[in-house]
């Protein structure tokens, strides 16, 4: 799995497209209420990671049955529920929102150097691969002190800067095209 940094970094790309459907305003420490909703989607797949560092046994609890589509489907259901009946909010916005961020994480996972993800579970517990690498990953069996945080650092930086990058790019694209009307 990529750091919190990285899935953090998403959660931040989906607000800024995002952020015209906030529509409460409110902010905590002034940031904005619903960045930190979005946020809490985005690493909710990384939920089993408590029980693996409860446990101290992260291999058995880590990366299982979380980061499958269907999981995501389940939870997004569950957002958009609690949302609906809970906080009289609309339940399609929150089921997306939920279901944008949560298959955003698996698919940064899915791109991590690991064992794999257990994409479709339950169906089959079967682990699939992605065809190439883009995160290093975090190693949570390393030491605190091993220098393989530090390339884990390094790498998502460099892909957060490379988006960033991309993003300034269309977006001066975008801006520099006379308009038609
Ligand atoms: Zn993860």
């Amino acid at each position: 799995m990529p750091s919190p940094l990285a899935h953090s970094a998403a959660a931040f790309g989906i607000y800024k497209v995002f952020r015209r459907y906030d529509s409460s305003g409110r902010s905590l420490f002034r940031i904005p209420l619903f960045f930190f909703w979005l946020l809490f989607f985005s690493l909710l797949p990384d939920i089993d990671a408590v029980l693996g560092v409860l446990s101290g046994n992260m291999y058995a609890y880590h990366n299982q049955a979380s980061n499958s589509v269907f999981t995501a489907l389940a939870a997004s259901l569950f957002a958009g529920f609690i949302a609906f009946f809970f906080f009289k909010k609309k339940f399609q916005k929150w089921f997306f929102l939920c279901l944008l961020c949560y298959l955003m994480h698996i698919a940064m996972d899915f791109f991590t150097y690991g064992r794999g993800l257990m994409l479709f579970w339950p169906l089959t517990s079967r682990r699939f691969f992605p065809p190439f690498i883009i995160f290093y990953g975090l190693r949570w069996s390393k030491s605190v002190t091993s220098v393989a945080h530090l390339y884990t650092l390094l790498n998502e930086t460099a892909v957060i800067l490379f988006v960033s990058m991309i993003w300034a790019l269309i977006r001066f694209i975008r801006l520099r095209k006379p308009s038609s009307a």
